[in-house]
């Protein structure tokens, strides 16, 4: 049996494949699989026109093709044209069937970068065609499409030639588009697909033309549609209402050594409120490293358990979650809370009589990491599952939580901070509180960035700063290519450190100790049994101890804005001054450069992240890899924040008055692909 082509013209199956991994699986999709760029083949230049550096068409008769081998094999073709003058082509690869294809007298036409070549002009590897004086030339642009391997621009165009012999339907009706001052999605997209002449190319592929204006538009309308009715649909599930009774939450609030900062009261209120109503909550603490979110989540289970349910805290790494839980299980201890550690470093035995009384609702708050909890155990009642440094796990994680028994409410913690038109885009099925300042009396962190010739007069500061009873850190460089190489220097690291600086006590702390390993240095570096914490980049996330006021980063140039800018904020949580020293190797990178001169400079994880955006695009931000999202092909958030706001509104609209407009508009852009699941 055949299946039936969800193209409305027979397509191989080949095809079909190579087809799907450009993400083009109906004529649709043809439709809006839009141009990088266009080249110009309406015109012919002459030879004897032509000018190195310029990208130009030529039409000429082949007089002579060869195989040279000096300086290496390569076929060279000299062609000239009507008026005889002659230019050079050259194929550094090649096929046989080139040298049969390339006869004296034949005709072809030639589009290239013109060189001037040793022997005169030539082009490189032009794109060629065989073509007469009498071949009509095309009237319009010829557009470039992105393509995959195997996929000529040849082919890719007649398809999307065939897709677009159908009319194109406008998914929005015209009088919301006067109103927005956009152009019809059928114009839209034929100019894009075949711009007439007189388009301005720079404006074309700078991407301000009115025509993408239109497509950006209605991808992030179709965003916001999707996200928005994720959202409603989540709002119109039940879950255990969890209202705030002060039984605990007032008592855990009396014995903090401090008071809550006005933006950590307003995010409590938010949430408490939140957890208060019958349907499940999804909520996104943001908060810069430092912020103090986590007293504001333990309030949050403390309500969850005041009304006698389960709380689940969870950390990426064991470290965090382990600090998470000393930290925490005295203080609410006191308060008659029940804490359970739930670790893979745990012998079998204990971890099974730790879910065992979660099973058995005999704990009423759970810490362990993320992993732990996705992959087993149940909870008697579980009410609140807090995710901390939700960030490290891309924003796909946040649909894969357990979902047993009642339905739990859910925050989720970040303190990668998102800029406004991420969150606005991204987020937008999430409801999120801001934590915007610091608690008081932080001194800001002061930044160095010093040669790593200079390093010795930074070992001499480390020792300085131990024997005065301060503590540091001294990250060692990440390797990417290898976990084995990353390993190696660390222990390097830790040996020539402990050679150099005999009088301090030095601790190492990397990814491959057993977790009661990790543990032990974690809580000796703690302790200041230990003075100076030699570290992988393990300890990039949430670990607090507010002595050390000192941090060397190694090969900084390497890292990433986010991932120094988390290193940072390990340092700077006491009252006293805190230095952070980033080493550099030259020569730097021209994103290197880029990358230290914003940590340098900047200090407000925010704007920091804004840079990031710039630097680096949403998608590496985001995760995306892992996110299951789909990523915005034609919006640019930077560019585009007017249209992301109009789209916000629109969808707004359109999911309250008009579900069909909603309905039409996102089959269009999301289609068969799938569409976010509800959340
Ligand atoms: P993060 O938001 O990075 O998770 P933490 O919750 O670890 O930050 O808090 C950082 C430090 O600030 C902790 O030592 C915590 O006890 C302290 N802290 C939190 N809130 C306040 C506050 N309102 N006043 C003073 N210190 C606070
Ligand atoms: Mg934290």
């Amino acid at each position: 049996m055949k299946a039936a082509s969800p193209f409305s013209f027979p397509v191989s199956p080949a095809l079909a494949a190579k087809l799907a991994k450009l993400g083009l699986a109906r004529d649709a999709d043809l439709v809006l699989h839009l141009p990088l760029r266009w080249e110009d083949e309406t015109r012919v230049t002459p030879i004897r026109d032509l000018l190195p550096g310029q990208t130009a068409q030529v039409q000429a008769v082949v007089r002579e093709a060869r195989v040279a081998y000096r300086p290496r094999r390569m076929l060279t073709v000299s062609v000239a044209d009507t008026a005889g003058d002659v230019l050079g082509i050259r194929f550094l690869n090649f096929y046989p069937s080139h040298l049969k294809l390339f006869q004296p007298g034949e005709s072809f036409r030639f589009i290239g970068e013109v060189r001037g070549g040793f022997l005169g002009l030539e082009m490189v590897h032009p794109r060629f065609a065989r073509a007469g004086d009498d071949t009509p030339l095309p009237d319009q642009l010829t557009p470039v499409y992105p393509t995959t391997a195997g996929l000529g621009q040849a082919t890719l165009r007649k398809l999307v030639e065939r897709a677009l012999s159908a009319p194109i339907a406008d998914t929005l009706p015209a009088e919301w588009l006067a109103a927005l001052n956009l152009p019809g999605l059928e114009t839209s997209i034929r100019l894009l697909h075949q711009p007439p002449l007189e388009c301005a190319l720079n404006e074309l592929e700078s991407r301000r033309h009115p025509a993408w204006q239109r497509l950006a538009f209605d991808e992030l309308l179709a965003q916001q549609l999707s996200l928005a009715s994720a959202r409603r649909q989540r709002q119109s599930r039940p879950a255990q209402p969890l209202p705030g009774r002060q039984r605990l939450t007032a008592g855990f609030i009396g014995t903090l050594p401090f008071a809550l900062t006005a933006a950590q009261a307003r995010a409590w209120q938010e949430i408490s409120a939140d957890l208060g109503e019958p349907h499940p909550m999804r909520r996104l603490l943001q908060g810069d490293v430092g912020s103090g979110k986590t007293v504001v989540a333990a309030l949050a289970c403390l309500q969850a358990i005041e009304n006698g349910l389960q709380a689940a805290f969870m950390a990426p790494t064991e470290i965090l979650a382990e600090q998470h839980f000393r930290k925490l299980s005295p203080l609410l201890s006191a308060l008659g809370v029940r804490c359970a550690w739930v670790s893979g470093s745990q012998r079998k035995a204990e971890r099974a009589a730790a879910w065992q009384a979660i099973a058995a609702g005999k704990v009423d708050l759970a810490f362990g990491t993320h992993a732990l909890f996705q992959e087993a155990g149940s909870f008697a009642r579980l009410g609140l599952a807090v995710v901390d440094e939700q960030h490290r796990f891309g924003v796909g994680q946040r649909l894969a939580l357990m979902q047993k028994g009642t339905e739990p409410h859910q925050l989720m913690m970040s303190a990668t901070p998102i800029p406004r038109t991420l969150a606005m885009s991204f987020f937008a099925d999430l409801d999120v509180s801001v934590i915007d300042a610091l608690p008081p009396g932080r001194t800001p962190v002061v930044t160095k960035l010093v040669s790593a010739a200079r390093r010795g007069d930074v070992l001499a500061r480390v020792r300085e700063a131990c024997l005065a009873g301060g503590q540091a850190y001294w990250v060692c460089p990440l390797i990417e290519e290898s976990e084995k190489l990353q390993l190696q220097t660390a222990q390097d690291t830790y040996v020539a450190l402990t050679a150099q600086l005999p009088e301090l006590r030095i601790g190492l702390v990397h990814g491959r100790l057993k977790p009661d390993e990790k543990q032990a240095v974690m809580a000796a570096f703690q302790s200041h049994e230990i003075d100076l914490l030699v570290a992988t980049t393990v300890i990039e996330v949430g670990v607090d101890v507010p002595n050390a006021a000192l941090m060397v980063i190694e090969h900084a140039e390497r890292m990433g804005l986010a991932q120094l800018h988390q290193l940072r904020g390990r340092v700077g949580r006491g009252s006293r001054e805190s230095v952070c020293v980033l080493l550099y190797q030259t020569p730097l990178s021209e994103l290197a450069r880029a990358r230290l001169k914003v940590i340098f400079e900047l200090t407000d994880g925010f704007e920091i992240a804004r840079q990031d955006l710039l630097l680096r695009g949403p998608g590496e931000l985001l995760g995306h890899r892992q996110s299951g999202l789909p990523m915005l092909r034609f919006a640019d958030l930077e560019r585009d924040v007017a249209l992301l706001e109009a789209a916000r509104d629109l969808a707004q609209r359109c999911l309250a008055g008009h579900p069909d407009i909603a309905a039409r508009h996102l089959d269009r852009w999301i289609g068969q692909r799938q569409a976010l699941s509800s959340i």
